[in-house]
C-alpha cells in the first residue's frame, strides 16, 4: 500500500538553483526507504518537500489519502502530526528539559496535561531515557540527544518518520545503536521510515529500498540488495 507519493516534484531556489528536478517516488507503508547522494545532490530539499517544510516549485505530495500540496496552512498543520521528523543536529530546545522537549508537540496538539505526562513517560521508556527526564540537552551525549529527537518526533503517533542525516553527527557505535532503535520503531510500531544519508553503511544496515540522487535527479532505485550488491 503506497503511503507517500511524490509526483513530478521540482524545487528551484531563486531563479536558477534547480535543487530537485521532476522526481516521482512512491514509498510503501511499512518500509524503510533510503535516499543517498553526495552533498548538494538535493536530498535535504527533497525530504523537506515531503512535509512541505519546503514548498515544491511544482508537483504534488500525497501522504496517505491526503494531497498535502492542496491544503491550507491550517489543514497542513494538522496533517503534519502524522509526519515526524528528526535532524542531524537534533534541533532540541536548549532551555527545556528532556521531558519538556518531548511534551512540546503534544501541547501544540492540545492534549490534556495528565495524558501528556503518561504519553511522555511511555516515550521516555521507548527510547531508553526514563532516567534522564529532568536533564537539559547540554547534559546529554549525542546519542541521547537524538533519542530525545526521536521521542519528540513520535509523540503524536505519526505514520511516517523522516530522518535528515540522523546519524551523521554521531560516532560509529552510537550510530549503530540509533539505527537499531529506528529498526525497532519500524518493526514494532509499524512506522514507515524515509531517511536521507550520504553514508552507504546506513543504507546497507537498515533500508529495504534505496534511491540514489545526483544533481537533483534519481539516477538509480531499487531493493538495496539489487542496487548495491550487483556483480
Ligand atoms: P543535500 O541535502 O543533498 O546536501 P540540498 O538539498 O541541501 O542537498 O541542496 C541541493 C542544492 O540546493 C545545493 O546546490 C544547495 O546549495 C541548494 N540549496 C539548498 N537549500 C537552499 C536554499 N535555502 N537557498 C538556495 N539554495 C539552496
Ligand atoms: P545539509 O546539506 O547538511 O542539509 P546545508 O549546510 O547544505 O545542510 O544547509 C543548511 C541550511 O542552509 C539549510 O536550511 C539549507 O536550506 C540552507 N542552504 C543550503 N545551501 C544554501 C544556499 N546555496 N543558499 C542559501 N541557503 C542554503
Amino acid at each position: 500500500i503506497p503511503l507517500i507519493e511524490l509526483l513530478d516534484i521540482s524545487k528551484t531556489y531563486g531563479s536558477s538553483v534547480e535543487a530537485v528536478k521532476n522526481i516521482s517516488l512512491t514509498i510503501q507503508k511499512g518500509e524503510i526507504f533510503g535516499i543517498i547522494g553526495h552533498s548538494g545532490a538535493g536530498k535535504s530539499t527533497l525530504l523537506r518537500c515531503v512535509n512541505l517544510l519546503e514548498r515544491p516549485t511544482s508537483g504534488s505530495v500525497k501522504v496517505g489519502d491526503v494531497e498535502l500540496t492542496r491544503l491550507s496552512t491550517n489543514q497542513l498543520q494538522k496533517e503534519r502530526r502524522r509526519i515526524g521528523m528528526i535532524f542531524q543536529h537534533f534541533n532540541l530546545l536548549s532551555m527545556a528539559t528532556v521531558r519538556d522537549n518531548i511534551s512540546f508537540p503534544l501541547e501544540l496538539a492540545k492534549m490534556p496535561r495528565a495524558a501528556i505526562k503518561q504519553r511522555v513517560d511511555e516515550l521516555l521508556k521507548l527510547v531508553g531515557l526514563d532516567q534522564h527526564a529532568d536533564k537539559y540537552p547540554a547534559q546529554l551525549s549525542g546519542g541521547q540527544k537524538q533519542r530525545v529527537g526521536i521521542a519528540r518526533a513520535l509523540a503524536n503517533n505519526p505514520d511516517v518518520l523522516l530522518c535528515d542525516e540522523a546519524t551523521s553527527a554521531l560516532d560509529p557505535q552510537t550510530t549503530n545503536a540509533i539505527l537499531s532503535l529506528l529498526m525497532d520503531i519500524n518493526q514494532k510500531l509499524g512506522i514507515t521510515i524515509l531517511l536521507i544519508t550520504h553514508e552507504m553503511h546506513v543504507i546497507r544496515s537498515i533500508c529495504d529500498r534505496v534511491a540514489v540522487i545526483d544533481g537533483g535527479e534519481i539516477v538509480e532505485m531499487g531493493d538495496v540488495l539489487d542496487v548495491f550488491l550487483k556483480p
